[in-house]
Order: C-alpha cells, then sequence, then structure tokens
C-alpha cells in the first residue's frame, strides 16, 4: 500500500519515480517555507479563534528573520478572509484526510480550511503565501479528490487564496473530471517503480534531485555549456526551450552551491579554525549591527538635527503603521488600514519605488496563433 499526497500530485504525474521508496530524500527548510508554515498557523487562529497572533512571536516561533512580511501576508490573509468567510460557512481548519484510490493507493493530505454546509459540495480553502502565481491545477485537483472522499460527495470546489497580492482563484471539479484524475493517479502511482524519468519544472522541489540520474546527466551536460555564457550568446539563442533548460540547470547549481556554503559554515562553527592549506584558514567573525531606537533618540536627536535631516534617517514601515492603524481599531482593521494609506497617498507621503523581477507564468496562448 503507497500514500501520496495531494501537494505532490503535479510531480508523481509528471515523473512517477520521483515517488520511489527507500531513495534517501532531501528535503529543504527554507525561509519561504517556514513563512508559509507562520502564516497558515496564524490564519487558522484567526478563524477558529478570532485571535490576532503578533508578528514578532510568529517570527520568533517559525524561525523567519523578517517580522515585517509576515505581519504583511497576515493582514492580505485577514482581507481575504473577510471577503471569502461568507462562502464558508461553519468552517474547520486544518482537516487531513487520507483517501483510498485503489487497493495498493492511497491519496493523503491536508486541508488548510474546508467548509461543507447543508448538501453543497466541499469547499476547500488553500492559502498560498510564496512568489508562484500559477498554481499546478493537478494539486488543486487532488485537493478536491480528497476533500469529495473525506465527506463522500463527488465533487468539490477548491479556493486558491494568494496572501502574497490579496487575489483568489476558486475551481469547481465535477464528478466526470475527479473520476478520470483519480484513474491517472492510481496509473501514476504503479508506474513509480518504472525507470521512466521526466525532467522538468517539477524537479525544483524533488526531494530525490541529489541522486537523480537524468537531472544529474543534464545537469553535467548543461554546466559545461553554461560555463562558456556571455550575455552576448544568451540574446541570440533562438530556441526559447534552452532558456527554460538553462533556468533549471541554474536552480539546480544554486541549490548545491547553497548546501556547501552552508557546510562550509557548519564545518568552521564546530572546528572553530579550518585550515585552508594554502596559507590561509577560515574562522568565525563577530560583528555588530548598530540600531537606533527612536522613543529613547528622539529628545537628543531634535535637539541637534533639523526637521529635514531627522525625516532623512527615518525610515516609516508600511506594515508598522498598519499594524497600529490595526491595534487601534476594533472592527473592520482592513477598511480602517486602507482609509489611513489612502489619505497618505493624497498628501504624497507615500513612496513607490518600482522594480522589476523574472516571474514564471502560464502562457496565454494568442488567438491569432491558433
Ligand atoms: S529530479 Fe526530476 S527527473 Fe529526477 S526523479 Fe525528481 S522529478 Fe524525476
Amino acid at each position: 500500500m503507497r500514500k501520496y499526497r495531494a501537494s505532490q500530485l503535479n510531480r508523481l504525474l509528471a515523473c512517477p519515480p520521483s515517488h520511489r521508496e527507500g531513495e534517501l530524500e532531501i528535503r529543504e527548510d527554507t525561509e519561504i517555507a517556514r513563512t508559509g508554515s507562520a502564516l497558515h498557523h496564524a490564519m487558522e487562529i484567526w478563524v477558529s479563534e478570532g485571535k490576532a497572533l503578533d508578528a514578532v512571536d510568529l517570527a520568533k516561533e517559525f524561525n523567519v528573520s523578517d517580522a515585517d512580511e509576515i505581519a504583511m501576508l497576515f493582514k492580505f490573509g485577514l482581507q481575504l478572509w473577510d471577503e471569502l468567510k461568507d462562502y464558508f460557512p461553519e468552517p474547520k481548519t486544518e482537516v487531513g484526510f487520507e483517501a483510498q484510490l485503489a487497493d495498493d493507493v492511497i491519496l493523503t493530505g491536508h486541508m488548510d480550511l474546508v467548509s461543507v454546509s447543508g448538501k453543497s459540495e466541499p469547499r476547500v480553502l488553500d492559502y498560498k503565501s510564496g512568489w508562484v502565481k500559477q498554481w499546478p491545477v493537478e494539486q488543486l485537483k487532488g485537493y478536491a479528490l480528497g476533500a469529495a472522499a473525506a465527506f463522500s460527495a463527488t465533487k468539490a470546489t477548491v479556493v486558491v487564496a494568494n496572501l502574497r497580492d490579496g487575489s483568489y482563484d476558486a475551481r469547481t471539479f465535477e464528478t466526470d473530471e475527479l473520476k478520470a484524475f483519480g484513474r491517472k493517479v492510481i496509473a501514476a502511482a504503479r508506474a513509480v517503480d518504472q525507470d521512466k524519468y521526466e525532467v522538468g519544472d517539477h524537479c525544483t522541489f524533488c526531494p530525490l534531485s541529489h541522486s537523480c540520474p537524468a537531472r544529474g546527466a543534464l545537469v553535467r551536460s548543461s554546466v559545461n555549456a553554461l560555463s562558456d555564457m556571455t550575455t552576448d550568446t544568451i540574446a541570440g539563442i533562438a530556441d526559447d526551450g534552452k532558456l527554460a533548460e538553462m533556468r533549471m540547470v541554474i536552480s539546480s547549481v544554486e541549490k548545491a552551491v547553497k548546501i556547501v556554503k552552508e557546510g562550509i559554515r557548519d564545518l568552521t562553527i564546530a572546528r572553530g579554525v579550518v585550515d585552508l592549506g594554502n596559507g590561509k584558514e577560515l574562522f568565525m567573525q563577530d560583528y555588530e549591527l548598530k540600531g537606533i531606537l527612536p522613543l529613547k533618540a528622539w529628545p537628543i536627536l531634535k535637539e541637534h538635527l533639523s526637521r529635514e535631516q531627522l525625516a532623512g534617517a527615518i525610515i516609516i514601515k508600511v506594515t508598522a503603521v498598519q499594524d497600529a492603524v490595526a491595534a487601534n481599531t476594533s472592527g473592520g482593521k482592513g477598511a480602517a488600514c486602507a482609509a489611513i494609506l489612502d489619505v497618505l497617498d493624497k498628501v504624497e507621503a507615500i513612496k513607490r519605488t518600482k522594480h522589476k523581477r523574472i516571474q514564471t507564468r502560464k502562457r496565454v496562448e494568442n488567438a491569432e496563433e491558433k
């Protein structure tokens, strides 16, 4: 009997051997993952107990360095829940499921929130706190399949709430679609022991990627190719598929470099000094970062600095202002925060800086290309 997690179905379906048992699995404990855990916990407590947890306490508990980010994401979470809560009557939080798809295949999972009221189908709410905007539909279908089985229904709706921008997407999966999907999952589960590896984007979070023969071969040949690359040769690449391959290789190399760097750091901490054999050695250096506490410093600084100089030395965080406004407001915290930001915006007290980053999204086919 084998169990497969709904959150990993896209990888199971794309590359069944990635779920092979008995292989050494390496799972990464990342800041993004810990931030996600903190947010899920905060939302669970808010929905089930109506209590807002403190972002600084959450950051400490979940070992996250940026409490402001937790505060910002939690705020989006509260606004989203305000919008969505009528769609989720009598919500249950943190509900696990085990759905027997076949004699030898069980689908497991964990729903952040589920609502089954009256005769309606299960409605699942899934919080996402990462940067990825497009979630594999297989994952959502997995939750729908698990929820339908857990509540003896034949169809289900999954709502993905994106805590990074306050948006959400809802999809209802009908009976026939879920049945066909269940059959695909069973087929993939039974192909786990066949050597049919498929390299692709799904490799990024594969716990077997360090030992995977297919990925290893691709990375080795690609690293050689990367070492000859310049911005000019990249600009001249005509095959866009080549860029996708290069991005995957870069992520593998970055992962490997991170593991080695952390290993060297741990070794240096353990030994105190590491002799590099070339007349140099590694050691851990203590250093201090200074910050000025505004309340204590204010009376002194205002004697020595002009208003403009003081303003230039101070950064007011939007999330800290929102925290304070929310703390001073009993109901409608989201609206109160939005109102004060609106007023600040009107007097041009909000500074905006624009940045660009590479994002991946699902391609929308141009009607003329069809
Ligand atoms: S690294 Fe990629 S190709 Fe290799 S087992 Fe994992 S998903 Fe499959």
